[in-house]
């Protein structure tokens, strides 16, 4: 659908408006409970871009908003949109009969750009209308340098269309054979000197990511193309589903902005995320889908580290994109509470995303992105379980996703068939 343009917006009479402002840091400790909420509270909104937010008798009174076009948030939660700060989401569906190892990456590698166009877009605009306005999106192919590019191609081409697409090129996860593991290490020249220029050159990607896991004869290379990544000016983020202390050990001294899924951190890589900048990004979906360990969240709050969340979305291995159910399971599964939670899946995700200062929060200067939700205490969000609360999602001040109205039926239509 179209979006809808309006120039001056005024949204009223939410029954919480959530506006997590704050400090222009990641939200860590006692500051990650804090959302900014605001009874009664209204928004004006100019060209996309937040003028006010406050408590709806105040903000209806400035002289702006005498002539906005109003949107009664009446009863419900309004709160900035969800930041999905790690997603797999170019990944073709692959049946689970089809388990050949390597499978789904090779059919990744062999499908067309046009293909994976096509299945982006639905992928983002399902993410629209269960309330995602920014979402990082990985690759996953290399060393394959044409299939890396191919999607980096296809990032570019579905980018601002209707989310905010941050790419980033991740360098596949290592092969298990220790001759391959060698070719591997030898393939420092060519990223250093070839492809991680060239993806920085055409601004294919914001962020450069390397899985890894603890494989100590690929910890070098892994070194060297962190610090290639961190020479260029690329943003850095190690993916460390397994166990972590090299993964956040990396990613702490190449100034990553975060390190991910570290579903096996332990007591000193807690210490040590507790006391860097680098966020935790934490992807309690992973977990649930193949029923196995969480990561420690609430180990990791309580020492200080700056948790983000993401769905780890993956049409394969992490079926889900919605950041609603995340938050769910991140209460229920990993201790956080729901401000917490709410936190880590917009400003502190923004943060991870290097873009908290566009996004993740509303606040005057930010962008209009933002939620209507059917429900009056954001606290529901951590009840309720794959369902859809989203009445509308905004973004850049325009209305990318209405809520439709069951379609009434004839009262024949209400007889049995039989
Ligand atoms: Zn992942």
């Amino acid at each position: 659908m179209e979006p809808r343009t309006i120039s001056t917006l005024l949204i009223r009479g939410a029954r919480q408006l959530l506006t997590l402002r704050g400090t222009r840091q990641p939200r860590r400790g006692p500051a990650l409970q804090q959302l900014g909420a605001i009874p009664d509270g209204a928004l004006l909104i100019e060209d996309g871009v937040l003028v006010e937010a406050g408590p709806t008798r105040r903000v209806e009174n400035l002289a702006q908003a005498r002539t906005a076009i109003e949107i009664s948030a009446a009863g419900r939660v309004v709160m900035p949109g969800f930041v999905d700060s790690h997603t797999h989401l170019l990944f073709p569906f692959r049946p689970s009969c089809d388990s050949e190892p390597g499978a789904s990456e090779h059919a990744l590698r062999s499908v067309t750009g046009m293909r994976l166009e096509t299945q982006a877009r639905v992928h983002l605009e399902a993410m629209a209308r269960h309330g995602t306005t920014t979402v990082e999106v990985k690759t996953e192919c290399g060393p394959e340098s044409e299939a890396e590019l191919k999607l980096l191609r296809v990032l570019e081409a579905v980018k601002w269309r209707p989310l905010d697409i941050v790419p980033t090129t991740l360098l596949a996860s290592p092969p298990s054979g220790v001759a391959e593991q060698q070719q591997w290490s030898g393939l420092d020249q060519w990223l250093a000197g070839e492809f991680l220029p060239k993806v920085k050159r055409r601004r294919l990607a914001s962020f450069a990511d390397v899985f890894c896991e603890n494989i100590s004869a690929l910890s070098e290379s892994w070194s060297r193309y962190l610090a290639v990544a961190q020479s260029l000016g690329l943003g850095r983020k190690v993916h460390a589903e397994g166990p972590a202390s090299e993964a956040v050990a990396l990613a702490v001294k190449y100034g990553a902005a975060s390190v991910d899924h570290l579903e096996y951190a332990g007591p000193e890589d807690i210490a040590r995320l507790g006391s860097s900048e680098t966020v935790a990004t934490l992807l309690p979906a992973a977990s649930f889908h193949r029923d196995a360990r969480y990561a420690p969240a609430r180990a990791l709050i309580d020492a200080g580290a700056a948790v983000a969340l993401g769905t780890n979305f993956n049409p394969h291995h992490t079926p889900t994109l919605n950041m609603q159910a995340i938050i769910k399971l991140a209460c229920c599964r990993m201790g956080m509470t729901p401000a917490e939670a709410v936190c880590a899946a917009t400003i502190n995700a923004a943060h991870a995303l290097g873009c908290a200062g566009r996004v993740g929060s509303l606040e005057p200067g930010k962008s209009a992105d933002l939620l209507i939700l059917n429900i009056s205490d954001y606290r529901e969000l951590a009840h309720h379980f794959g369902m859809n609360l989203v009445h509308r999602t905004m973004k850049r001040g325009e209305i990318i996703w209405d809520e439709g109205q069951v379609a009434p039926r004839a009262p024949k239509d209400l007889r049995p068939a039989w």
